[in-house]
This record gives C-alpha cells, structure tokens and sequence, in this order.
C-alpha cells in the first residue's frame, strides 16, 4: 500500500514540478525517489519493478535469469569494532566494488541494511556463479578502511535462477535466494550457495 501511494505522489509531483518549471526537474525528483543515498544504488522499489519487467522478459523469450543476494558478513561487529560511520563506508565501497563488476544490462539495488541484490539477465547458473565467486574473492581481498587503519570484510551469496520449479513470480525468486543465503551463512559464511 505504502509503495502505491508513494508511487502515486512522486507522479503527481513529477507532474506539477514539470508544469511550474519547465520540463527537467521531474526526472531529478524521480532519480531521487528510486535511489539509495548512502550508496547510490536503486533502492528495492525499483528493484520489484526491474525483476517483474526481467521475468517477464525471460518468460516471454525463454530465456534464464539469476538473482544474487549479498549480505556483509558479521556486519554488526564491523560497527561495533570500527563504528557507524565506517560501517556506512564499507557499504559505500561495496556498491562501487559490485557496480564495477556488471554488465550493462546487469542491474544493482539496495536491498536493506547491508544486503545488495544484483540481477543478471540471459545468465544461468553457470555464468551466476563465476560472477559471484568473482565478487567474493574481490571482497575479500579489499581493504575498506586506509593503510593506517585495515579493515576486512567478507559477504555471503544466495543465488536463484528462472527458470526453476519453485520460482513462479519475483516473490518466490528472492525467496529462493534468501534460502541460499541462510545456507551459506550457516555453511560458514564468505561462500554463497545456488
Ligand atoms: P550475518 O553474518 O549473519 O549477516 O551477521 P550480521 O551482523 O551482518 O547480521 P545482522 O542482520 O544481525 O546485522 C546487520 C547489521 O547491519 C545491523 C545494523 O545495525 C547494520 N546496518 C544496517 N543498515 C546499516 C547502515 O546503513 N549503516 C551501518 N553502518 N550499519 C547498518
Ligand atoms: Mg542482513
Ligand atoms: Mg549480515
């Protein structure tokens, strides 16, 4: 509900800003009602549009699509240790790192706190996983603090592609992803399952 109205307002204030000023300033409060502003990903309205657009998409031409959802490792303890701020940091670098790694057709959302959602349209579960166990090893390996003060996370995957007998719509896609990040998280973290 709260997504409709919210949708209803941004349009009829599109719509007035474009009136009283020209058009232009529209697009801009559009932009700002779709992103994240820590990080400057889409935010999960606009991901829910993208996956039925995607599956739509997929459906209609037979084609695969893979969801991947990130979740930071032991992230209440990179605040706890470092602070908010620098936690806010690590999520920060982690959307660049991920928007560093994609496609042009691929597409990147912020899905809560520290959970990043990347959809790969005409990727099955093969190219999914080359591409996960990239970003994980990049992760790893990076350092999100400064030279003085290191400081290392890792993330854990879930990963669900369509076609698959339990997805029918984008619900039961990112509930099949969220599955698979509760088996990595529980089969030990910096690891994703499929
Ligand atoms: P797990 O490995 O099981 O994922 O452990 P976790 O500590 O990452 O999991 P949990 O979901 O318990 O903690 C997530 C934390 O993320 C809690 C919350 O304070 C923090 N968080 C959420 N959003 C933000 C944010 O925007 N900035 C910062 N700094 N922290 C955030
Ligand atoms: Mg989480
Ligand atoms: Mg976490």
């Amino acid at each position: 509900f709260a997504e409709q109205v919210i949708e209803a307002a941004v349009t009829a204030l599109e719509k007035s800003y474009d009136l009283e000023h020209g058009t232009g300033r529209g697009e801009q409060l559009r932009e700002l009602a779709d992103t994240d502003p820590l990080t400057g990903c889409a935010n999960r309205r606009v991901l829910d549009q993208r996956l039925r657009e995607e599956l739509d998409r997929a459906r209609r031409y037979t084609q695969v699509v893979t969801v991947v959802l990130f979740d930071v490792d032991d992230f209440k303890r990179v605040n706890d240790t470092y602070g908010h701020q620098a936690g806010d940091r690590v999520l920060k670098q982690l959307a660049f790192l991920l928007r560093h790694e994609l496609r042009t057709m691929d597409f990147l959302a912020r899905y809560g706190g520290e959970e990043f959602v990347v959809v790969l349209p005409e990727t099955g579960g093969i190219g999914a996983r080359l591409f996960t166990d990239r970003i994980l090893r990049r992760v790893q390996l990076h350092n999100f603090g400064d030279s003085a003060f290191p400081v290392s996370v890792t993330v854990s995957a879930g990963l669900a592609t369509f076609p698959d007998d339990r997805v029918a719509d984008d619900e039961s896609l990112m509930r099949l992803a969220d599955e698979n990040l509760y088996k990595a998280k529980r089969a030990g973290r910096n690891r994703y399952r499929d």
